[in-house]
């Protein structure tokens, strides 16, 4: 039994979709109405995270009851998770403001959370049902990801929150969390088994380190196009000013 490439392409595409399309709308925002209303500003990233996180958490129930019906687990509907509050938003946009004054984290900040709630969604119903689950990269996948993957398929537990959230939830990143009810099923092109070798021979014996050594590699490999990234994105931003 199998997800086929495809279809787990379609489900993080969507998924995808939908937190880029407010962290977008969010940044477009900021750059109308700058950033100096800060009721204004953590009023409209709540209504976006709840919007958008919505559909994020629906998408990730119906992909985690598509699953438990091809194993035909006899599973209940898998429920969305709450919304992060106003408070908790309130904080997220705290933060950022502190983190970056020149106002470009906003959209991220806001996509994170769109991503959080959907991969907080499939981790908190595995829970609930004792599956398995796995992290799927996808793409040019970043060291930290390629961590997470190579520990494979685990039981879902208590332990894998973090301060009740799914960890290590970044924006910029389609990566997610798959489920399964058995050994049987697997997702297609992933094998956790090659992402371990690329984790176990980085150098360094704790995993921050081997996750620095990998990310130095990724930078190395990709400078040219790092560098081409960052000469764009300064020229835009001179061209705005
Ligand atoms: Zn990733």
């Amino acid at each position: 039994m199998r997800i086929s490439a495809s279809e787990w392409t379609k489900y993080i595409t969507k998924l995808s979709k939908l937190s880029s399309t407010a962290g977008d709308m969010m940044q477009k925002w900021v750059d109308d109405n700058g950033f100096d209303d800060v009721d204004a500003l953590i009023e409209y990233a709540y209504a976006l995270t709840t919007r958008y996180g919505e559909a994020s958490a629906t998408l990730s129930c119906e992909m985690y009851d598509a699953i438990a019906e091809m194993q035909g687990a006899s599973v209940a509907s898998a429920e969305p998770v709450e919304m992060p509050s106003y408070g908790d938003i309130a904080k997220a946009i705290n933060g950022v403001r502190k983190q970056s004054p020149s106002g470009q984290l906003y959209g991220t900040a806001v996509a994170r959370q769109v991503k959080q709630a959907g991969a907080d969604t499939t981790l908190k119903n595995a829970i609930r049902d004792g599956a398995q689950f796995a992290w799927i990269p996808s793409g040019d996948t970043c060291p930290f990801c390629i961590a997470l993957a190579s520990r494979g398929w685990q039981y879902a537990s208590k332990k894998a929150l973090r301060k009740g959230h799914a960890e290590h939830i970044h924006s910029h990143c389609d990566c997610q969390y798959a489920i399964r009810f058995d050994n049987k099923m697997q997702v297609d092109g992933y094998n956790p088994d090659e992402y371990l070798q690329m984790y176990e021979s980085a150098d360094g014996l704790k995993p921050n380190d081997k996750i620095n050594a990998m990310r130095r590699m990724h930078y190395a490999q990709n400078r040219d196009v790092i560098n081409e990234q960052h000469r764009e994105a300064y020229a835009i931003r001179n061209e705005e000013n």
